[in-house]
C-alpha cells in the first residue's frame, strides 16, 4: 500500500493558518494561555507535544493542566482534551471534564474548548459531543491532527463551531513543530495505526491500518535529538514489530534499531527503548540486535493479554500460553537478566475461573517487573462487546484483586532483590513526592528516589538529564530508594 505524506502545498496552507492566528494573537494586550490535557496512551502524549507545538506557533503560552480550563486563577484561551476511548472509564472521565468547561465558557465566552483523540474518531461519541455538548468549539479525530491550525483559525475568526467527522485520511503528518515535555527524554514514532484487530480493541478503528513513517525520516529526527542533548529516546507504534510491512522499505524493525544505534553512536543519546511489541511478531532478529547493542535497554513491553490460550484465541492474539512462555525464555536466555513488564485483562467475556488460574499461573513463571491490569471494557464495534457470557463485575474485580495482590508481591520481591546494588540512573529532576530527593529511571525502566550529597545539591536543576550511579538501600513495591554515589556529568 502507497503510503501518504502530506503534501508541501498543505503544509504551506496551514503554516499560513498558523501566521494567521499568530497575527492576532500578538496584537493582543496579554499573550492568550493554552492547556492541552491529555488522556490514555504514549502516542496521545506525543500527540499532545505536537498540538502544543502548533499552539505555540500560534502564539498561545502553552500553561500546565489546572481543573476546568483555569491556570493561575485565570481561565486559559485555549484548552484542548485529546482523548482515549480504550477503557470506557476513560471515556467516563473526559465527559466529565467537557461538562465542567461548560460552567467554564459561561463565565469566560473567549473560552476556545477543543476535542480531539481517540475518543472523536468513533461517530457516536462524536455526534453525541456535537449534539449534547455545544460548549466545545472544536471537535476532530486523530486523523486531522496537523489541520489543528485551520480549526483554531476557524474557530478564532468565524466564532462557528468547527467539527470534522471522523475517518478522514490516513496521511502521515511530518515536519510538524513539536513542543516536547522533557528536555532529554523523547518519544518518536515509527509507525502509527494497527491491523491486528484483537477482538476487545478499539484501536484498530480509531488509529487506522498501520502506516510506517520513512526511515531517513525517523533517523533524521533521531539524529536532531541526539545533536540537541537527548539522552534516551522511546520509540512508539501500536506493534513496532510490523514496522517496514506497508512501504517495501527494505527494512524491517530489527533493521530501524540497528541503523538508529549506528546514527547515535558516540552521541549523548545512550538509551534506546520502543513500545509496544506483539508477541506474534517479536523476530529472533529483533532479540540478536536487542542482545548486540547496548544503547537498547535491557526492557520489554510484551503485553500478553491472558494467561489462557482459549481466552487468547478468542481475544484474536494469535499465540498460546506456550509459545508466549518460550518466547519469553528465548529472550531471557539471549538478555539475561532483562527487564519484563506486561498488559493483562481480566473479565475477557467467558473467561472461566481456570482461564484466570491459568493467567496467575503464567504471571507467577514469568515474574514481570510491572503489570499494567485492566479490567475488560466493552468497546462499541469491536467483536468481543458482543460476546455471550460477559463476566459479572463482581467476579471480576475479585479477579483483578487476585492478579494485582500477586504482582505486587512479586514487584517487591524484585525490587528488594536489587538493595545493596548500584545502577545507572537517568535523573529526571526533583521528586514530585519529596523535595529533597531526585527522581529518575533505571535501564530497566524502575522508578529511583535517591538522594544527592555535597558537592551535589538536589535544588541543582542541571543535574536533570544526568546519569548518576545510585546505591540502592530500600525497596517500595512501585520503586527503589537510594543514594547517588557517582555523577557522570
Ligand atoms: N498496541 C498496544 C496497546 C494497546 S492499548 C498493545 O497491543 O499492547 C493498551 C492496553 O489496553 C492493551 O494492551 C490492553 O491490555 C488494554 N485494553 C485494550 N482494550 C481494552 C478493553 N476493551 N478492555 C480492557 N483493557 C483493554
Ligand atoms: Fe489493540 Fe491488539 Fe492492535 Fe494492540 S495489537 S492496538 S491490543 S488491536
Amino acid at each position: 500500500m502507497a503510503k501518504k505524506i502530506i503534501t508541501p502545498e498543505e503544509t504551506e496552507r496551514q503554516d499560513n493558518y498558523m501566521r494567521r492566528v499568530l497575527d492576532r494573537n500578538s496584537a493582543l494586550k496579554r499573550r492568550p494561555t493554552a492547556c492541552i490535557k491529555t488522556f490514555g496512551c504514549q502516542m496521545n502524549e506525543h500527540d499532545s507535544e505536537k498540538l502544543a507545538g502548533m499552539a505555540e506557533r500560534m502564539g498561545y503560552e502553552i500553561v500546565p493542566d489546572e481543573a476546568a480550563g483555569k491556570y493561575n486563577g485565570r481561565f486559559c484561551d485555549l484548552v484542548v482534551l485529546n482523548t482515549c476511548c480504550v477503557r470506557e472509564n476513560a471515556e467516563e472521565k473526559i465527559f466529565g471534564h467537557i461538562g465542567a468547561l461548560k460552567g467554564a465558557k459561561h463565565e469566560y465566552p473567549g473560552l476556545l474548548t477543543a476535542v480531539c483523540g481517540c475518543m472523536t474518531e468513533q461517530k457516536h461519541i462524536y455526534d453525541d459531543i456535537n449534539s449534547k455538548f455545544r460548549n466545545v468549539d472544536i471537535v476532530f479525530g486523530t486523523h486531522d491532527i496537523y489541520r489543528f491550525p485551520e480549526f483554531v483559525y476557524k474557530a478564532v475568526f468565524t466564532g462557528k463551531r468547527v467539527c470534522v467527522p471522523p475517518g478522514s485520511g490516513d496521511e502521515i503528518p511530518e515536519g510538524l513543530p513539536i513542543k516536547r515535555d522533557s528536555d532529554f527524554k523523547a518519544w518518536v514514532t515509527v509507525m502509527y495505526g494497527c491491523n491486528n484487530f484483537c477482538t476487545y480493541c478499539v484501536v484498530p478503528y480509531v488509529r487506522g491500518r498501520e502506516r510506517s513513517r520513512n526511515k531517513d525520516d525517523i533517523l533524521r529526527e533521531v539524529e536532531s535529538l541526539a545533536l540537541s542533548g537527548v539522552r534516551e529516546i522511546t520509540l512508539l507504534g501500536q506493534n513496532v514489530n510490523s514496522y517496514g510491512r506497508d512501504i517495501n522499505s527494505g527494512t524491517d524493525f530489527a533493521g530501524l534499531l540497528g541503523e538508529i544505534c549506528d546514527r547515535v553512536q558516540g552521541s549523548g543519546l545512550r538509551r534506546i527503548r520502543f513500545m509496544t511489541s506483539h508477541p506474534k511478531d517479536l523476530s529472533d532478529r529483533l532479540i540478536d540486535v536487542m542482545a548486540s547493542r547496548p544503547e537498547i535497554c535491557a526492557q520489554l513491553h510484551l503485553p500478553v493479554q491472558s494467561g489462557s490460550t482459549e481466552v487468547l484465541r478468542r481475544m484474536n492474539r494469535r499465540y498460546t500460553k506456550e509459545q508466549y512462555i518460550s518466547l519469553v525464555d528465548k529472550i531471557r536466555s539471549r538478555i539475561p537478566g532483562i527487564a519484563l513488564s506486561t498488559d493483562i485483562i481480566t473479565g475477557f467475556p467467558g473467561e472461566t475461573e481456570e482461564d484466570f488460574a491459568e493467567t496467575l499461573d503464567l504471571v507467577k513463571r514469568v515474574r514481570y517487573d510491572a503489570a499494567f491490569t485492566f479490567i475488560y471494557s466493552p468497546r462499541v464495534g469491536t467483536p468481543a462487546a458482543s460476546y455471550p457470557d460477559q463476566v459479572p463485575p463482581e467476579v471480576v474485580h475479585e479477579r483483578f484483586d487476585r492478579l494485582l495482590e500477586l504482582q505486587n508481591g512479586i514487584c517487591r520481591e524484585l525490587n528488594e532483590a536489587c538493595v545493596g546494588k548500584t545502577f545507572s540512573v537517568l535523573c529526571e529532576g526533583v521528586s514530585r513526592t519529596c523535595d529533597t530527593r531526585l527522581t529518575g529511571r533505571t535501564e530497566s525502566n524502575k522508578v529511583v528516589n535517591f538522594t544527592a550529597s555535597p558537592p551535589y545539591d538536589v535544588s541543582d536543576g542541571s543535574l536533570a538529564g544526568r546519569f548518576a550511579d545510585v546505591y540502592i538501600e530500600n525497596a517500595q513495591t512501585w520503586s527503589l530508594e537510594g543514594r547517588a554515589v557517582n555523577w557522570r556529568l
